[in-house]
């Protein structure tokens, strides 16, 4: 997968959630050699990790998710996050087993697209 070209497709992405969200801001996607996502409040930067990528589609839309979730509600991992979290999945079709504040399992019409037991690289990370 090219770089530029799915970073902008997240942005896209990131915008369009907002926009359905009622934000006006848009934060700027950036993928990064992190080993974790971030999203910067102030400057309104956001940052996926790289090899998220390899862990698919559905993984990198569940990540951006999160992280653009963060910048709606200007929260951290509080039970409203997560419930806006939950909407927004469920918008995209996702379903989140949750593990605390990170997901272990997404599904997708009733079958595991992703699950973090079998995921050589994110248990890597
Ligand atoms: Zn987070």
């Amino acid at each position: 997968m090219d770089k530029i070209k799915l970073q902008k497709e997240l942005q896209e992405q990131a915008e369009k959630i907002c926009r359905e969200n009622n934000m006006i801001d848009f934060p700027n996607i950036h993928l990064k050699y992190n080993r974790r996502g971030h999203t910067n409040l102030n400057t309104g930067h956001i940052s996926i990790p790289i090899w998220a990528i390899q862990e698919g589609e559905n993984f990198i839309t569940y990540y951006l998710i999160h992280e653009v979730t963060h910048w709606i509600l200007s929260q951290s991992h509080t039970l409203e996050f997560k419930r806006k979290e939950t909407e927004i999945l469920n918008r995209h079709n996702l379903e989140p087993i949750y593990s605390k504040v990170y997901v272990k399992m997404l599904l997708k019409d009733n079958q595991i697209v992703w699950d973090k037991k079998t995921s050589k690289i994110y248990n890597r990370t």
